[in-house]
């Protein structure tokens, strides 16, 4: 079966909990959350985040742990050229790595830097050098760090197959380092998604392993390939399209990895249920925005 889902948000009283109802209600076998704000770093204690009824909810649903996806807020640089906030990045990023394996979480997915000054060298050195502080920091934890491939909006490490594959290169212990590979952000970044999935997965395989890969965000992109803007579309409605983004769900070798959609809301409305719904059944609704808006 497809393991397919969404990010939820997981805020106030439920906190955890009501990730996972949310996840749920969109008849979601598989999830992604924030810690909390993806754009700040304050972040509520472990004991607050009602871990033990969210897995007792999970455990009643026969929702795998293995389906469930942290992401770190995308503010943390760890290519950061000042030496203080690189040292807060990766102190920042050691609790996140905790609290994902608190939460029953397996992988925590990571945009992996920004190289501020444009030194793209020294970017990668600094991102793996963090990457490494923070297993170690957390070593015994069953927890991978995802790097994302990115669409390469302004200095953004991770546009190529190439630079993630030499901040892999420098981690030691690579059983704690995986891709989490986004399909607008790679369309973004270039890479024939919608024309050549399995010649861009050969390419990956080559440079990468494809086994690296163990989550997919499968958003639709606004804007043609290599526009590195990284705008996400509803799925189908994009420069992607709906077969397209259809074939990487199905792909035959990445059956067990889960798919989550970051597809944006439309008019307040949440797209999440009803796009698993035509990814279930394999058929596309070109009416779901308009049938979305109208709810509003
Ligand atoms: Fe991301
Ligand atoms: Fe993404
Ligand atoms: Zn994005």
């Amino acid at each position: 079966m497809v393991k397919i889902g969404s990010h939820v948000s997981m805020s106030g009283d439920d906190m955890y909990l009501g990730s996972v109802k949310e996840a749920l209600s969109y008849d979601a076998n598989a999830f992604m959350v924030y810690t909390g704000a993806p754009q700040n770093t304050l972040r509520k204690r472990i004991s607050d985040l009602r871990i033990e009824d969210a897995v007792n909810l999970m455990k009643e649903h026969n929702l795998s742990f293995d389906n469930v996806i942290v992401h770190a807020p995308y503010i943390i640089n760890l290519a950061n050229p000042d030496p203080e906030k690189r040292e807060f990045a990766i102190s920042f990023l050691t609790e996140e790595v905790k609290r994902t394996a608190a939460m029953h979480a397996k992988q925590i997915v990571l945009h992996p830097g920004s190289a501020v000054g444009g030194d793209r060298v020294l970017a990668v050195e600094w991102i793996a050098e963090g990457v490494k502080k923070v297993i170690s920091n957390t070593r015994g934890l069953d927890v991978k760090i995802a790097l994302e491939t990115m669409a390469g909006k302004g200095n953004e490490i991770g546009k190529t197959f190439e630079e993630l594959k030499a901040i892999i290169d420098l981690v030691d212990e690579k059983d704690r380092v995986s891709v989490c590979f986004d399909t607008c952000h790679t369309h973004d970044a270039g890479y024939e998604v919608k024309t050549n999935f399995d010649g861009v997965i050969k390419h990956f395989d080559e440079v990468v392993g494809k086994s690296y890969i163990s989550v997919f965000h499968v958003n639709d992109s606004k804007n043609p390939i290599g526009a590195a803007k990284d705008r996400h579309e509803n799925f189908g409605f994009g420069f992607l399209g709906f077969d397209s983004l259809l074939h990487v769900i199905y792909h035959q070798d990445f059956k067990d990895i889960p798919k989550i959609l970051e597809t944006p809301y439309v008019e307040g409305n949440p797209p999440y249920k009803e796009e698993i719904v035509m990814i279930k059944e394999k058929a596309f609704d070109p009416d779901l925005v308009l049938k979305l808006k109208s709810k509003s």
